[in-house]
């Protein structure tokens, strides 16, 4: 037996439902990056940030279902699309027994979305954690997507700050021939 995370009491997951009911009920925001890409968020990164910073604890990828289950996994389930969309996680390979962005694509599979494992990696693993803009610009992540098929994509990573990241991921995936038509993450960690 343990406890909710959040309310202490007696629980058979890490957040219990009356918890994940009261607080991860989620409110989507949008941003237009660069060439107006859609990018749609969860939730402010102020309101899960104590959960986000469990990504790389031993309870990290039960917290990151968690929040998935609640935001991207109902947004899938109710979102239809013309033609077939994969989901990417940016960045998905393994640096702690689990890819963060993997849990978050695997959360969108639905009838229009299948997502995709191991297609981007980054050739560079610095942290951008309280960088500055000019400091993310100057030391790029380097990301080369890999798939022999040219598809349409939905960009998934667990926070968008200034953006710089996804624009990356985003011409990574158009040089190698796919289409990204969207973004989404879990948290907007934007200012004001
Ligand atoms: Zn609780």
């Amino acid at each position: 037996m343990i406890r909710c995370l959040l309310c202490k009491k007696i629980s058979f997951v890490l957040i219990c439902q009356t918890c994940q009911n009261n607080f991860l009920a989620p409110t989507l925001t949008t941003r237009y990056l660069a060439d107006d890409f859609k990018v749609i968020s969860f939730y402010r990164y102020g309101e899960i940030a104590p959960l986000l910073k469990t990504k790389h604890t031993h309870i990290g990828q039960a917290i990151y279902k968690i929040l998935a289950d609640n935001s991207l996994h109902l947004f899938a389930q109710n979102f239809s699309f013309d033609t077939p969309l994969y989901a990417v996680g940016i960045d998905d390979h393994v640096k702690h027994g689990y890819a963060h962005t993997a849990i978050l694509a695997k959360a969108l599979q639905s009838e229009s979305i299948t997502p995709l494992f191991r297609k981007m990696r980054a050739g560079n693993s610095i942290s951008y954690a309280g960088k500055s803009l000019q400091y993310r610009l100057k030391h790029k992540r380097n990301f080369s997507y890999h798939d022999s098929r040219h598809r349409d994509l939905i960009l998934v990573d667990d926070i968008i700050t200034t953006g710089t990241t996804i624009l990356e991921a985003k011409q990574a995936v158009e040089k190698a021939g796919s289409t990204p038509v969207f973004a989404l993450t879990l948290a907007d960690a934007r200012e004001g």
